[in-house]
């Protein structure tokens, strides 16, 4: 049963509440501004699409009267009158006859002053891997294939999620396959090199030294973009007649780890950590008459208020000599902070090195995992995709959980 312990509704209206208590004995304020604005009722959410239909800032000038109040106009009293009624449901009367009734559910998962409710994970938890633990993991991941590519697509997605890469087995040498495994993810991203799967040998058919059989440094992919690729999809379609050409990852979450325990142990590296995590670099792709790419708004690392990594952006051969202004650092402690970086990603104790092999595709988070390649010798021919976050990020949250705990999350 809910219970009112206190309401305030003769203040500002923002700032009037109702305080709640649980069976529990645990209890929490709402806004009642906050409770009209989210009403879940068919008349303030549509039925279907789950979309806000109350305006509350009264742009759009809604049709039942009683549920719009006007930003500028927000009455001092227009919650002084609201009735409440607690039971299983908290139900309340606004002013004008409108009348909002919540689930208990609903107000605990909604909770935030103070908030009641581990929120739900609705994505996995991600765990790191450095060269010493990714051949057991390979090794544990390496059950997806091509034939049974419906019921091995939760797991990959999962995978992908959790530790940045999944490979997926026993695929056609073919485009058409590669394709079929790039759809079942996400949605395969156009861009100026391709509009759908990429397909290269080392005959520079673009400029860029990703067309070319020279080695490339560990990086990420599309720097120069507001929105580098989600994901990236690498399928060998041949290597005949020559060697090398071994590709390396690493993962920067767990680098970021590395670099947060040195950042609270010593000074310095409290330095090279700001810089990594708060000065933008400037990255540009020059290589087409037409277009001229280039951004200079991200860090590094972009990071949560957690620490944990939300994108990576570095690659040697894009980077502006441009400083991106202001500079809240001087230049040499700028630099320090990209030799620190670059030192780390290619230490052998964090890489991994493997030979990608026709029938094999690797998938890898672009924003987690720089990878890089080492020069080859004779004929090389790549495949692949670069596929949208979003599409993916959603396909997993809906694989992991019903359509209502997702609806009920949000
Ligand atoms: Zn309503």
């Amino acid at each position: 049963m809910l219970r009112i312990l206190e309401s305030v509704l003769n203040g500002s209206p923002f700032y009037s509440y109702v305080m709640v208590e649980f069976d529990t004995t645990l209890k929490t304020s709402f806004n009642l501004i906050f409770l009209r604005d989210n009403c879940t009722c068919t008349e303030c959410q549509h039925p279907d699409t789950k979309q806000r239909i109350i305006d509350v800032f009264g742009k759009n000038g809604l049709k039942q009267s009683e549920c719009h109040i006007r930003g500028d106009a927000l009455a001092q009293e227009y919650f002084a009158g609201t009735q409440f009624e607690v039971g299983e449901l908290l139900v309340c009367k606004w002013a004008g006859g409108h009348t909002s009734k919540f689930t208990k559910e609903w107000l605990l998962v909604h909770s935030y002053a103070p908030p009641l409710h581990p929120s739900k994970a609705l994505l996995p938890e991600r765990s790191t891997w450095d060269a010493k633990t990714f051949e057991q993991l390979r090794q544990e991941l390496d059950h997806n294939s091509f034939q049974q590519m419906t019921e091995c697509t939760p797991r990959v997605l999962h995978n992908i999620y959790e530790y940045g890469f999944a490979f997926v087995n026993e695929v056609p040498v073919t485009l058409k396959a590669t394709k079929e495994v790039s759809e079942s993810i996400s949605i395969i991203r156009p861009t100026h090199y391709d509009l759908g799967l990429w397909d290269f040998t080392s005959d520079l058919a673009k400029k860029d030294t990703a067309y070319t059989s020279l080695a490339i440094d560990m990086h990420t992919d599309g720097n120069y973009w507001y929105e580098p690729p989600g994901l990236q999809l690498f399928h060998l379609l041949e290597h005949s007649g020559g060697k090398g050409g071994e590709t390396r990852i690493v993962d920067v979450a767990k680098v970021l780890e590395v670099l947060v325990h040195l950042a609270k142990a010593d000074e310095s590296w409290r330095g090279t950590f700001d810089v990594l995590t708060s000065q933008p670099l400037s990255f540009y792709q020059a290589g087409e008459e037409s277009s001229v790419y280039t951004q200079d708004q991200f860090p590094v690392l972009t990071i949560s208020e957690k620490l944990e990594l939300l994108q990576c952006r570095w690659n040697n051969s894009d980077r502006s000599p441009k400083i991106s202004l202001p500079c809240k650092f001087p230049t040499g402690q700028v630099y320090e902070a990209l030799f620190r970086f670059n030192s780390l990603v290619n230490d052998p104790k964090y890489y991994v090195q493997f030979q990608l092999k026709p029938g094999q595709i690797l998938i890898f988070d672009n924003w987690r995992v720089l990878h890089a390649r080492n020069a080859f010798s004779g004929f090389r021919r790549l495949c692949g995709s670069y596929l949208t976050r979003d599409d993916f990020l959603a396909r997993l949250r809906c694989s992991m959980n019903d359509r209502k705990t997702v609806l009920d999350t949000i």
